[in-house]
């Protein structure tokens, strides 16, 4: 979420993305040319996929973490002003789930068992929306699957920084046991008790994955939890992989050869790009790498950061993090961040430029969460 070394929020990054005339970075004309739903083969694709943003900031109310405390109010009166609520805006954006990202050291965590208290303070909040039957919780590939066939809007409840571990390889099951089952090992400070790995925003010194690192990815196999080393170093990851007998993902990332409409955030970013060596190794083992819209001037660039992609790893091992939240206060936003406008919904605008570029139905399918799934219901099989 954070920028890394630029020490810079998610928000005040997309504040930098806003053009001085007041109009988005992400406003132009042609963000519109194809997602305005006249295509008739969107449907039918929709259709057929089961639309997942594998790495997405969308916080249930109340549930929105705080720099200071953990998780925070969120402004209730804004969202019931602009007519947003998740599952609403789940179903306008054509996506059937997002994984759900709780922040862990956005929050400052003190000391020892902060973050623990604020990962469960989050997971409690999120039972109680949950338990108003809007949303659901997947925590198994049969949910996904529902979640599109029954147009049942869900989340997979992910953490961005695994900072609540502290040492304790049994609070990996704790949260499981609480409906985790995507779990984000690093993000950009060290866990205050027992460090995991290096990021790749940091200053290498842990040698890649510690020991206690390797022990916890050995940990989320046991149990049925997805491995996702998005901002790991390389060494990290290559690491990881001796030790995985699972897939793993890096959820929300872009080839480093990418700088779209937007040198000035490419630089920024530029330590979280990553090689197509990085990406190969991750695919080898088969998993699957997640495009950033964070990049990307326009849908027209994030679909051709997509292309890169798939043509470093091929189709098998692509997906789409965004990154981004899929709810907004601000009125007539609410679809994605990202992308503020689109007409037919994020994900459809999505499905329609990947088509207009020569994607097939079946590309599609894959990218936009098929590959997903095939990695999920692999590492959950067989649990509750
Ligand atoms: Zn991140």
């Amino acid at each position: 979420m954070r920028s890394g070394n630029s020490g810079l929020s998610r928000r005040e990054l997309l504040t930098i993305g806003t053009g001085a005339a007041g109009t988005t970075l992400f406003g132009s004309a042609r963000l519109y040319a194809t997602g305005d739903g006249k295509d008739p083969r969107v449907a039918q694709v929709l259709a057929r996929t089961i639309g997942i943003d594998m790495h997405n900031h969308v916080y249930p109310a109340g549930t929105e973490p705080h720099p200071q405390r953990g998780p925070a109010p969120r402004q209730e009166e804004q969202q019931q002003a602009s007519g947003l609520s998740l599952p609403g805006e789940l179903r306008r954006s054509g996506l059937a789930a997002v994984c759900a990202s709780f922040v862990l050291d956005f929050a400052r965590n003190e000391k020892p068992g902060d973050a623990r208290d604020n990962l469960l303070n989050w997971l409690t909040a999120v039972d109680e929306q949950l338990k108003e039957g809007h949303l659901h919780r997947a925590l198994n590939l049969k949910e996904l699957q529902a979640a599109h066939d029954h147009g049942r809007p869900a989340i997979v409840q992910t953490v961005e920084g695994s900072h609540f571990i502290e040492g304790r390889l049994d609070r990996v099951e704790e949260v499981y046991k609480r409906g985790l089952r995507h779990l984000q090992l690093l993000h950009d400070r060290d866990d205050l008790v027992s460090p995991l790995g290096d990021t790749n925003t940091g200053t290498p010194h842990l040698g890649g994955l510690t020991a206690f690192g390797a022990d916890v990815v050995k940990e989320c196999n046991r149990l049925g939890i997805l491995v996702d080393l998005a901002h790991a170093s390389h060494e990290t990851v290559l690491a990881a992989l001796k030790v995985a007998t699972q897939p793993l993902i890096v959820s929300h990332t872009c080839l480093d050869s990418r700088t779209g409409g937007n040198p000035r955030m490419a630089e920024m970013m530029k330590p979280r790009l990553i090689s197509k060596e990085h990406a190969k190794v991750v695919a080898g083992a088969g998993g699957i790498v997640g495009v950033w819209t964070k990049l990307a001037g326009s849908l027209q660039d994030f679909v051709e950061s997509i292309k890169a992609m798939v043509d470093a790893v091929g189709i098998d091992h692509v997906g789409i993090g965004t990154d981004t939240d899929l709810l907004s206060s601000r009125e007539g936003q609410g679809t994605n961040m990202a992308y503020p406008g689109l007409s037919g919904g994020f994900f459809s605008a999505v499905v329609a430029e990947m088509l207009h570029q020569g994607f097939t139905a079946d590309d599609i399918v894959k990218v936009g969460g098929g590959n997903y799934c095939r990695v999920f219901g692999k590492v959950t099989a067989g649990r509750a």
